[in-house]
């Protein structure tokens, strides 16, 4: 929105004020300064008049001192480098914070999915594939979906790759289709463990949930299955938007009707006994639960003072700015931040990779448990280091939690001295 674009400069600000509060070594947080390398590419796309376009990606590898490099790959007309570095960034922390055996990365192609055709959306994933295939691998980075990414561009993303490497390489991508590989329970992850997040939050905090009111910016899939598994928790989803537009009803909306009318009409707006409603409407309605689940930056100095909600789940990658973020803090309003709340797709994205490896798939109770208690743990670590420490936010907790496992496994493989 209004603010610069200095999405790298505010993850490192966070690093910096979480590691004052813990008396982090500093020999960590110059290693985790900058990525360890951006891979930017050209990616030049016949398109489908006969003309060759050429379109600019990035893959940031920020840290993989845990494990290879995780994260995901967006498709965004506004994709660039410093975005790109920052989300990679996350993505360190978060699987960090969760406890996975992952680094950190991000993918960007700038482009716009909208205006492309399917044969040309093909041509430029291949195309991507083939420009990051040296940096990339099941035991080096594993992409996965992202923002305008799924799994129909992580079947060709196998492919492309598989051939690049003369043989199957199904783990070279999470989030793929169930018939390569996939993991059941992928798709539904993010939004489920939102789901979970919130519930043991609110067993934490005596926030009752039965009828608690939820307003979602974002019907993709991540808010799409955040507000079914909230409804089935006894939430009331009252306001739902997406790009087009919003849908308010303060009686509470039926998310699976809500799907199946977005499906047909590729919008949530003029749903059935529903009145419009804007973004910055949704963002400043009076609910208990705030969930931002569409891009970065939405909640920034402008409209932070309008929010009227007790709780803001992220269920996006960054959607508060810093400046947000205080003015929040200061009104008592709770935020739950993206790397605890949306970290259920990439440990999701974690369990494929482990059925990739030994190739042998697990049922789809198996991963709701497994993810469950990955979920769990990850809160309780978070609110016992958000205990801990007066006047802190569960995000600089979060980035505690994170930065301590990350100091550990340096010291432990001897690139700093403990
Ligand atoms: N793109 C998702 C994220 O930001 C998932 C990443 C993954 O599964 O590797 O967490």
């Amino acid at each position: 929105m209004s603010e610069p674009n200095r999405h790298y400069e505010v993850v490192s600000e966070l690093v910096e004020k979480a590691a004052t509060r813990m008396q982090l070594n500093p020999q960590v947080k110059e290693l985790l300064r900058e990525p360890i390398r951006t891979l930017t590419v050209s990616v030049p796309v016949k398109m489908d008049d006969g003309r060759v376009r050429v379109f600019q990606g990035f893959r940031c590898q920020h840290n993989d001192v845990l494990g290879p490099f995780k994260g995901g790959i967006r498709f965004h007309p506004e994709a660039d480098e410093d975005e790109v570095k920052a989300l990679a960034a996350l993505m360190t922390y978060k699987c960090s914070v969760v406890g996975l055996p992952f680094g950190g990365a991000k993918g960007g192609v700038l482009c716009d999915p909208s205006e492309l055709s399917q044969g040309e959306l093909e041509r430029l994933s291949r195309g991507f594939i083939k420009a990051i295939a040296n940096i990339i691998g099941p035991d080096k980075d594993i992409p996965a979906p992202d923002v305008n990414t799924n799994a129909l561009v992580m079947g060709w993303f196998v492919d492309e790759f598989s051939s690049i490497k003369g043989s199957y390489q199904p783990g070279v991508v999470t989030g793929k289709p169930l018939i390569l590989g996939g993991s059941k329970g992928r798709t539904e992850a993010t939004g489920r463990g939102v789901m979970l997040v919130i519930r043991e939050a609110a067993k934490a905090f005596g926030f009752p949930l039965d009828g608690a009111t939820v307003a979602i910016q974002g019907f993709g899939n991540v808010g799409n299955y955040a507000a079914k598994y909230l409804h089935d928790l006894g939430c009331k989803i009252i306001a739902v938007a997406d790009i087009f537009g919003g849908a308010y009803n303060p009686e509470g909306i039926d998310p699976y009707a809500l799907k199946e009318y977005e499906l047909a009409n590729r919008t949530v707006k003029g749903f059935s006994d529903t009145r419009p409603i804007s973004n910055e409407e949704l963002l400043a309605l009076e609910c208990d639960i705030l969930i931002p689940a569409a891009l970065g930056n939405q909640i920034t100095k402008a409209n932070a003072a309008n929010v009227k909600s007790k709780w803001i789940v992220e269920a996006a990658n960054g959607p508060t700015t810093p400046e947000a973020d205080k003015i929040l803090q200061d009104k008592g309003i709770l935020v739950i931040p993206d790397i605890l709340a949306n970290a259920g797709g990439v440990t999701v994205s974690y369990f494929e990779w482990v059925q990739n490896n030994y190739n042998y798939y697990w049922a789809e109770d198996e991963v709701g448990e497994r993810l469950e208690q990955v979920m769990v743990d990850a809160f309780q670590a978070v609110y016992g280091a958000y205990q801990g420490q007066e006047g802190t936010s569960l995000r600089v907790a979060a980035y505690m939690v994170a930065l301590e496992r990350l100091a550990r496994a340096m010291e432990a493989r001897g690139w700093v001295m403990a």
